[in-house]
């Protein structure tokens, strides 16, 4: 097969657009393909501060280079959990990712606010991975909120995207139908949230980190037993490998006509939270769901 760019030999296939490319045209085409679902969906300008979280995977590693070639301001944030033998490694991994790139890092470290992780865990009955991911999502938040940022970018890709609506299609989930998106408008202490990769595979990112030179950090996290969407990304490959280009079809159409259908069921954006006592931050009850954690790991400690 032929790059369909310049013609040299393809290195590249990508069925889903019934091409292939050379690995400079791919490069190409990833950025052009990034920054056009940042046009096309409002994400950010050239002029505002982006905060990308960065976990030391592919995903948000592509995610901040790609954003750096772009000539976007972009700063890298890090959580570290506090999972020994595993948060410091993968810590030092994405300090030395940056350090080489020049790119700005900041870190945050959850045993600081009383949530090192493996406390949190023997403090709650709920799974691990749930929790985290709030814990997560709340500093994710703070953090750009705080140091005034204008959006948070995550390395969401097609796969993920298409995963998540798949699954709320099947419960037809009409709060996150009319709500699911690329872009997350910013409110108050809500700071926009994007996700550019929202039109690459997890294929294309990897694609991109090996022709970008980019090495990542593959060991699991201790306490991830499967990711929840495993099972319907594997429909979907199936889907994709019959007839590909239909997880872009899937997700592109939905935005296009399915999502104005759902704006109606869609949650009712931020209007009916309420500070939180503890931390200030947006909650449906008088103390936030990670300020509750908090003093539930406290108090296990106690005991
Ligand atoms: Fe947190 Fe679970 Fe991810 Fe580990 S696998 S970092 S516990 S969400
Ligand atoms: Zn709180």
């Amino acid at each position: 097969m032929k790059c369909r760019r310049c013609g040299e030999v393809a290195q590249v296939a990508l069925p889903s657009h019934h091409t292939g490319f050379c690995p400079t045209c791919f490069l190409d085409f990833f950025r052009a393909q990034v920054a056009r679902a940042i046009r096309r969906h409002r994400m950010f300008g050239p002029d505002e501060r982006v905060l990308v979280a960065v976990s030391g995977g592919k995903d948000s590693l592509a995610l901040l280079h790609v954003l750096g070639e772009l000539g976007y301001q972009v700063e890298a944030v890090h959580i570290d959990l506090g999972i020994p033998d595993s948060s410091a490694p993968v810590r030092a991994f994405v300090e030395e990712f940056c350090r080489a790139r020049g790119q700005v890092l900041h870190v945050v470290e959850t045993a600081k606010d009383g949530l090192a992780i493996p406390d949190v865990k023997r403090a709650v009955r709920r799974p691990i991975c749930s929790v985290c991911g709030k814990i997560k999502r709340h500093w994710f938040n703070r953090f750009a909120f705080e140091h005034g940022f204008a959006a948070m970018a995550t390395g969401h890709n097609l796969d993920d995207e298409a995963a998540r609506l798949f699954a709320n299609t099947l419960r037809w989930d009409g709060a996150y139908l009319g709500g699911q998106g690329p872009t997350l408008p910013g409110e108050g202490l809500f700071v926009r949230k994007v996700k550019p990769l929202c039109r690459l595979t997890e294929f294309e990112t990897a694609a991109y980190c090996f022709f970008s030179g980019i090495t990542h950090w593959h060991a699991p996290c201790p306490y991830s037993g499967g990711a929840s969407f495993t099972s319907h990304k594997r429909l979907l490959a199936d889907l994709e490998h019959t007839s590909p280009g239909t997880k872009t079809a899937f997700y592109e159409n939905f935005l296009k006509n399915g999502r104005p259908a759902f704006a109606a069921t869609a949650k009712s954006g931020y209007g009916e939270l309420q500070a939180c006592a503890e931390c200030g931050f947006p909650s449906s009850g008088e103390v936030c769901g990670v300020c509750r954690v908090r003093r539930m790991t406290a108090g296990a400690g106690q005991a």
